[in-house]
C-alpha cells in the first residue's frame, strides 16, 4: 500500500514528487509512455525562472527527478492501463501489476494532436513526426514542412532551420495563436516561408513508405497544389491523457480534468496537476506550481487521516 502514487513524470509529476518525498511520504511515480513528459521533447526552455541562460527541456525535467529521488521518491517504468477509483485505497493496473494507494496525483499530461489523415498516420516515423527535437537531425539539408500556428509550431520551425535547407510553415488561418516574440523570430528567419490559409490534405508517398511531398489546399481559393517535402512535422496542439479515468473523474468535453478547486478533482483523495487539467497556461512553471499544490493537498489529507 502506497501513501501516494503520482501518475506522470513531467514537470508537474516530478515537482509533486519533490514535495511529497520531502514530506517523508515516499511517493511512487509511474513514469508513463513518454517519460519526462513534453519537456523531454522540447529544446531550449528560456522562461523557467532561475535559469538566466536557459536550460534544455530534458535537462530540466531530469534535474527535478534527481531532486525528488534525493528525498526518497521512486520511479516505476510503464503506464497505467486501468484505474479503479470507486473506493479508497485506489487501485491502479500498471501494465499487469496492481498497485494500491491512499492518495493519487494525476499528472499524466497531454499528447500530440495529429491531423488524422490516413496517409499521415501511415507515415509516422517515416517522414512524419510530432517532435522536431527527436527527429530534426534526420533532415539535414532537406525540405521540411511544419503545420500549426501556435508557439509549438514556431519553436519547431525555428529549430528545424538548423537542419533543413528550407522550412515551410503551413497554417490554416492568416493570424496566429503564437506569442509575438516567437512569431517575430519566425518572420525574421530567412529560411522559413509562411504558407497561410492552407491545409495539408494528403501526405505522399504511402507506397514508398517515405515522405516525398504533400497536397496542400488553399482554404480561401479552394485550389490544391502539390509540394515536395522530405519531412512533415505536425505541431497542432495536444490531447490530455485521461482515457483510463473516463466515467470516474469529471472531464470536460475535450477530456481535460475538471478542477473542483485547488488541486482537487471530484473524487476525494485524487488530485490533479499540470497539463492534464490546464488547457490555458500549459507552461513548465505552471505545471510545476500545480504539482506543488497537489503535493501540499496530499500532505494535509494524509496528515488529517493520521498517516
Ligand atoms: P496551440 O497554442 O493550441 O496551437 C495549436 C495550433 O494548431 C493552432 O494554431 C491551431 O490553429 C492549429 N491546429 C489545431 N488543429 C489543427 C488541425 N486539425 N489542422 C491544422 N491546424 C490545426 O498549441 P501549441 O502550439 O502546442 O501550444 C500549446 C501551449 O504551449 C501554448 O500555451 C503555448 O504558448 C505553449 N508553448 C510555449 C512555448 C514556449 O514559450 N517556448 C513553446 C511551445 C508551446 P488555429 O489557431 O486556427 O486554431
Amino acid at each position: 500500500m502506497q501513501n501516494v502514487v503520482i501518475i506522470g513524470s513531467g514537470c508537474a509529476g516530478n515537482t509533486a514528487a519533490v514535495y511529497t518525498a520531502r514530506a517523508g511520504l515516499k511517493p511512487l511515480v509511474i513514469k508513463g509512455h513518454e517519460a519526462g513528459g513534453q519537456l523531454s521533447i522540447t529544446t531550449e526552455v528560456e522562461n523557467f525562472p532561475g535559469f538566466p541562460e536557459g536550460i534544455l527541456g530534458p535537462d530540466l525535467v531530469e534535474n527535478i527527478k534527481k531532486q525528488a529521488e534525493r528525498f526518497g521518491a521512486t520511479y516505476l517504468d510503464g503506464a497505467v492501463i486501468e484505474a479503479d477509483l470507486s473506493k479508497r485505497p485506489f487501485r491502479l493496473n500498471v501494465e499487469g501489476e496492481w498497485i494500491e494507494t491512499r492518495v493519487l496525483i494525476v499528472a499524466s499530461g497531454a499528447k500530440a494532436r495529429w491531423l488524422d489523415l490516413p496517409s499521415e498516420q501511415q507515415l509516422i516515423g517515416h517522414g512524419v513526426s510530432s517532435c522536431a527535437t527527436c527527429d530534426g537531425f534526420f533532415y539535414r539539408d532537406k525540405q521540411i514542412m511544419v503545420v500549426g500556428g501556435g508557439d509549438s509550431a514556431m519553436e519547431e520551425a525555428n529549430f528545424l532551420t538548423r537542419f533543413g535547407r528550407n522550412v515551410a510553415l503551413v497554417h490554416r488561418r492568416d493570424s496566429f495563436r503564437a506569442s509575438k516574440i516567437m512569431l517575430d523570430r519566425v518572420k525574421a528567419n530567412p529560411k522559413i516561408e509562411l504558407v497561410l490559409n492552407s491545409a495539408v490534405e494528403e501526405v505522399f508517398d504511402v507506397e514508398k513508405h517515405i515522405v516525398t511531398g504533400v497536397r496542400l489546399k488553399n482554404l480561401v481559393t479552394g485550389e490544391s497544389t502539390i509540394r515536395e517535402v522530405d519531412g512533415l512535422f505536425v505541431a497542432i496542439g495536444h490531447i490530455p491523457n485521461t482515457q483510463v479515468f473516463k466515467g470516474q473523474l469529471d472531464l470536460d468535453p475535450d477530456g481535460y480534468i475538471v478542477s473542483h478547486g485547488g488541486a482537487r478533482t471530484n473524487i476525494h483523495g485524487v488530485f490533479h496537476a499540470g497539463d492534464v487539467q490546464d488547457r490555458v497556461y500549459r507552461q513548465a512553471i505552471t505545471a510545476a506550481g500545480a504539482g506543488c499544490m497537489a503535493a501540499i493537498e496530499t500532505e494535509r489529507l494524509l496528515e488529517a487521516e493520521g498517516h
